[in-house]
């Protein structure tokens, strides 16, 4: 056996060792929580019971309508006077989920912040802008504890004001900048609206929505940033379960805190490499709140072939979240698939938003997409080229007919969160 293989294989046994290991720990410390109790002993099994990777099968999920009825504390497998700090995640419908975090917790997750701003190449002394929200969201705290960790110089902007924005990062000489993919678009439009030039930047950390490939080279082009892919859940304390490299093809996930499996969503059969299916994350050293085989709805693959940059274990992009996902006459439809159109094509800007309707029975959906300057100012005639244009390369993309209005440059909603694209009018019909 040559050097190098007998130590990825002696390096693969040592991981496995140590996610046994944690995965033990972690079942006896979900038995602290009166769910957990229940859900082990109807599958008969206890904390002794794992004796293997393998035996996380037999595991049953968890899902978040678990999270829901244990609100507040239902979840807390250490006594509320440890909690030190609070998250909740947004919660779209009824009471949000409530994530408790241990001294020890706050630890472990800074230290998984500070590993992905240091696998991107940033180091001690760099100038960090964090422009995210600071509440609840996890994303504010998350980045500016890890940064601070790793000694960046942190510029808690949080969101709004993006003409403030712009002037620090020129003033402070900011190099590093972390928000959602949305409002970076919109800092690069008012820079571009102000002639300001942001030549200090050279990278940019997005998360906390889907974006595509597409999204990916018009922020690189227009910001002058390396643009990496973050991705977290508050329910895993936040940010910070996996993050692109240098590579940019994939994100790693930190393989010795987050146990990660890709299922089929409808039969729970866990997936190879390569096949498409839900993640279900077990977290090995969450001590406040741990979860067994937490279903996130998140769609992704494991990437087969090896990364460049020598990293283990990596997943594809997020698609998008079940929870995103339209279906419109029976076809599963992703708003960044959408997004990843009309990014590809001329005449059009960046915004757009989607409503969907019933129409005798049939679901409608209607695109609303921004023009941009030059178009605007064209020719009506080529207005309705454009919008042939448009039609027809979401119904190669998609496989559905849609119908695309083009709306006025800067007449649609911009974002400094999350982005909202979607208004689905069709109401609880089922
Ligand atoms: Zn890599």
């Amino acid at each position: 056996m040559f050097w190098n293989e007998k130590m990825e294989t002696l390096r693969g046994r040592a991981l496995a060792d140590l996610q046994l290991s944690r995965l033990k720990w972690t079942v006896a410390q979900a038995a602290h929580v009166g769910f957990y109790q229940r859900k082990l002993s109807e599958a008969n099994l206890s904390p002794a019971s794992i004796r293997s990777l393998d035996d996380l099968d037999k595991i049953p999920f968890t899902y978040k309508k678990d999270l829901r009825e244990g609100y507040p504390f239902g979840f807390l497998a250490v006594p509320r006077q440890q909690v030190v700090r609070i998250h909740t995640t947004s919660g779209t419908t009824g009471k949000p989920t409530v994530v408790g975090y241990t001294r020890a917790d706050l630890d472990n997750w800074s230290d998984l912040i500070a590993r992905n701003m240091t696998m991107v190449g940033l180091r001690q002394g760099d100038v960090f802008q964090n422009a995210v929200n600071y509440g609840l969201f996890t994303g504010g705290l998350g980045f500016h504890y890890g940064a601070e960790r790793m000694g960046l110089t942190v510029i808690p902007a949080a969101t709004g004001n993006t003409k403030r924005q712009i002037e620090m990062i020129q003033d402070f000489g900011v190099n590093a900048i972390h928000c959602t993919p949305s409002y970076a678009m919109h800092l690069a439009e008012v820079a571009e609206s102000m002639e300001a030039r942001m030549d200090s930047l050279t990278t940019g950390m997005f998360g906390a929505e889907p974006w595509s490939e597409n999204m990916r080279r018009e922020l690189e082009t227009r910001l002058q940033v390396k643009a990496y892919d973050s991705y977290g859940l508050s329910e895993m304390y936040g940010p910070g379960v996996a993050f692109e490299c240098p590579e940019r093809d994939g994100l790693h996930i930190w393989h010795d805190s987050y146990l990660v499996e890709i299922i089929d969503p409808r039969t729970g059969e866990r997936l190879g490499d390569g096949e498409r299916g839900e993640m279900v994350i077990t977290p090995l050293v969450k001590e406040a709140m741990p979860l067994l085989r937490y279903r996130t709805g998140d769609i992704t693959q494991f990437m087969e072939d090896g990364c460049g940059c020598g990293r283990g274990q990596k997943i594809a992009r997020i698609t998008g979240r079940s929870d995103d996902m339209l279906v419109i006459r029976g076809i599963n439809v992703f708003p960044s698939q959408i997004e990843h159109v009309l990014l590809s094509l001329d005449g059009i800007g960046q915004q757009f938003m989607v409503h969907v309707d019933r129409v005798n029975h049939l679901d409608e959906m209607t695109i609303e997409v921004e023009m941009n300057r030059a178009v605007f100012s064209g020719e009506l005639a080529d207005l309705a080229r454009l919008q042939k244009k448009v039609t027809a390369a979401l119904h190669d993309a998609l496989g559905l007919r849609t119908q695309v209005k083009l709306v006025e440059p800067g007449s649609l909603p911009r974002f400094e969160g999350k982005a909202k694209r979607v208004v689905d009018h069709r109401g609880q019909l089922w």
